[in-house]
């Protein structure tokens, strides 16, 4: 048997110069800064609010946005909108540090704290919309061209039209709706459930984090621990750690969170993990004795699913050679961190005091020439996405997509021919080293 969907016309109601689907650390870099620079934005995201894996994920620290110098000193690393960001979270103790972390590091943040941040960004700009519990379902294509795009709302279905349009839905849902090839056939990460505990005596906690890895390794068979290695979060509020020791594996491999009855599974099995966790927490670590877990991240924690193959793919030796790059769009130095089979996360750090650029032919798809990317579904192979992954590099890949996407209207460019010098010109202007 099949359902039968009538065939529906659907006048389009918005017109804009910039539409950016998913309300993620990428998509909201890429909204805010294009309505800053004068377009007309929309911003549409299927969750309540905004933030995707940096708030609903609740990873709860930023990597990726400071480095080691040489002398083994903090410095920052990628200005813009990551800095903007985490310095409105610091001024609010809605963060803490940055701390140093397995030879780089780190900012702890409190998650509602970023959503909050996300949030007043997006409501401060006129030439911003944003429309959430909104999902994208159809786009039409023609000659390379996105014509127009189709969301399903509490209203029903709304059809939007754009002069460029930006995919930071994390898994290249709009890249792969328009054709544009994607990389196929690699293994991803592994995802986690990630979830709060309270009451925790802290103090201890952080303590232990130096010794975490051998008691998750003693304890990894005979407890059924999904993780060898973790982290601890402080979130700098009192007695809250934000717990990073799950793992979502099937049939010996990673869950296929872009596949619904493996998300779906995994949710749940998450969830539960998260349970084993927390009684595993109580048991052995110190710190733990009297606290609980005060909630669940809201969704899934996923790491990596479809990446868009760009104009560029990004590799390893471009990561661990700190490699430039002329249409360079900021740098990262977050070392190649894969959370891999039996339990192991892979580290490989570049030398201390080096940073590669981001290349904007990372963010451009092949075949569609008004479409670029922004976050986690960037065209890079799977070792040196192990890299590029992280907070930091997202948000700087969705300013510089908003950017790109001004210099496309201004010079009716496609996205494979944008001016790159006066891409960079106006990223400068915007505070990103390059
Ligand atoms: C468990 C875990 C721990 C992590 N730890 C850290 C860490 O400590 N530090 C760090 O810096 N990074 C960490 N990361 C990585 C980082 O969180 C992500 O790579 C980053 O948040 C990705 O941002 P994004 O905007 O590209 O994608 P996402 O955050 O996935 O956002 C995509 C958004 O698009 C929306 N969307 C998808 N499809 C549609 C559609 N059809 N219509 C409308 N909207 C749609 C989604 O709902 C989502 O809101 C971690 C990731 C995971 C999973």
């Amino acid at each position: 048997m099949s359902i039968r969907i009538p065939a529906e016309e659907i006048e389009v109601s918005e017109e804009v110069d910039l539409l950016v689907i998913g309300g993620g650390a990428a998509g909201c870099a890429a909204a805010v800064t294009g309505a800053r620079l004068g377009l007309r934005t929309s911003l549409v995201g299927e969750m309540p609010f905004l933030g995707g894996m940096s708030t609903g994920g609740c990873v709860g620290s930023f990597c990726g946005v400071y480095m080691l110098d040489s002398a083994g000193s903090i410095q920052p690393l990628t200005g813009g909108f990551p800095q903007e960001i985490t310095q409105t979270l610091l001024g609010r103790s809605d963060a803490i540090g940055p701390i140093p972390y397995r030879d780089t590091a780190v900012l702890p943040y409190v998650p509602v704290g970023l959503k909050r941040a996300f949030e007043e960004r997006v409501r401060a700009e006129s030439r911003l919309r944003v429309r959430l519990h909104s999902k994208l379902t159809h786009a039409e294509v023609e000659a390379g061209v996105i014509r127009g795009v189709v969301i399903q709302t509490r209203e029903g279905r709304v059809a939007l039209r754009a002069r460029v349009y930006v995919d930071a839905t994390g898994d290249a849902i709009l890249s792969r709706m328009v054709g544009a090839p994607i990389i196929e056939g690699e293994e991803v990460q592994y995802p986690s459930m990630m979830f709060t505990m309270q009451n925790v005596d802290v103090g201890a906690a952080i303590a232990s984090v130096p010794k975490l890895d051998e008691i998750l390794e003693a304890h990894y068979e005979s407890e059924g621990l999904p993780r060898k290695s973790g982290n601890l979060i402080p979130t700098g509020r009192p007695g809250e750690i934000i717990v990073a020791l799950s793992r979502l594996e099937l049939n010996g491999r990673p869950v296929d969170a872009g596949l619904e009855h493996e998300l779906s599974w995994a949710e749940l099995e998450g969830r539960h993990q998260a349970q084993h966790l927390c009684e595993f927490l109580k048991a052995k670590v110190p710190g733990f004795s009297d606290a609980f877990l005060a909630d669940y991240a809201a969704r899934l924690g996923v790491r990596e699913t479809r990446k868009i193959i760009g104009e560029y793919v990004l590799c390893e030796d471009d990561v661990l050679g700190a490699r430039d790059f002329e249409d360079g769009i900021g740098r990262s130095a977050w070392p190649i961190e894969r959370h891999v089979a039996g339990g192991e996360t892979f580290w490989r750090f570049l030398d201390r005091g080096q940073s590669y650029a981001i290349p904007y032919r990372c963010l451009v798809p092949r075949d569609v020439s008004n479409l670029l990317v922004a976050g986690r579904c960037l065209s890079a192979e799977s070792a040196a996405f192990a890299s590029v992954r992280l907070l930091g590099p997202c948000m700087l890949e969705g300013q510089a997509v908003a950017a790109a996407a001004q210099r496309m209207i201004a010079d009716q460019a496609s996205a494979a021919n944008v001016d790159v010098d006066r891409l960079r010109a106006t990223l400068t202007e915007l505070g990103v080293p390059l």
